[in-house]
């Protein structure tokens, strides 16, 4: 057996309820690739074992995430991985928007959709940051429980980018915040999340996991097949107010900006960086 602490996901049952947990709480919780197929694996365990009935997702330490790994050493973008959300090729030996495009629809877009309709409840448990890449993460679960010390913020639009790639902005919390979100990029404090319909619960932090877990195993009373035809039944009707085929949509314009910032700058990115991007334009 592997040494838990090294790592990048893990996975444990408590009663009916699989916890998954990001484990990178150096860099608080980046998700590079390794962590995003370790993601979609403890996913799959928790869908195909009829001993889980709900799933939570948490970060370890103080952050939930800070979003997709542009910096630390762990970066992997490079690498190549069994693709499991599509049946489009690698994107590892192609060039500019053709790799970029294979790369995001497989591990940012296609895996967020697949664990969104995975057939059990899925609850985030959030605290501290919640950023960027970390909001599809968090996006993608049913429900989301924030501890009182959570914020929120998207400040990819300093790349030039309409969003992160998993464009649920106007459906988590209506177009009107949804531009102020992207447009300034500032912090959302849990209480905010919570008035815009953003989050569940806020709790303090202290009692952040047995709100989560309390919550988690009050719906595991629930019979499987009705929680999973209920959560089909949520999904379908926001899809049908636009979800899936805005994404889409949005997705076309994501790559329209990587590509123009690779063609007039240096890179896809605009050129910024983790520490360019980890500087706050304001406080919650
Ligand atoms: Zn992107």
């Amino acid at each position: 057996m592997s040494n838990p602490d090294s790592e990048v996901v893990t996975y444990e049952q408590r009663g009916d309820v699989a916890v998954v947990t990001m484990n990178r709480p150096e860099y608080r919780n980046a998700q590079n690739s390794a962590m995003t197929y370790a993601l979609d694996d403890a996913f799959y365990r928790a869908a195909a074992d009829d001993a889980v009935k709900v799933v939570v997702l948490a970060g370890s330490g103080k952050h939930f995430s800070a979003g997709h790994d542009i910096g630390t050493p762990g970066r992997d973008i490079d690498s190549s991985f069994e693709r499991r959300a599509g049946l489009w090729w690698d994107h590892v030996g192609r060039e500019g928007a053709e790799s970029r495009f294979a790369r995001e629809s497989e591990v940012y877009l296609g895996m967020c959709r697949r664990w969104r309709e995975l057939p059990k409840p899925t609850i985030a448990m959030v605290q501290g940051a919640c950023i960027a890449g970390g909001l599809m993460l968090a996006w993608s679960c049913d429900l989301v429980i924030a501890a009182d010390d959570a914020f929120f913020a998207d400040p990819v639009v300093r790349m030039g980018i309409p969003g992160v790639e998993y464009f649920a902005h106007p459906w988590v919390m209506g177009p009107r915040f949804a531009k102020e979100f992207l447009f300034t990029g500032e912090r959302v404090g849990a209480d905010r999340a919570l008035a815009l319909g953003m989050v569940n619960r806020v709790v303090a932090r202290a009692e952040l996991e047995a709100e989560t877990m309390g919550l988690a195993e009050k719906i595991a009373q629930m019979p499987r097949l009705g929680l999973a035809l209920t959560k089909k039944a949520v999904n379908q009707a926001e899809d049908l107010m636009g979800l899936r085929a805005g994404m889409d949509s949005v997705f076309g314009l994501h790559h329209l900006a990587h590509a123009h910032n690779a063609e007039v700058g240096t890179d896809s990115l605009a050129g910024q960086t983790a520490r360019s991007m980890k500087a706050p334009t304001t406080s919650p």
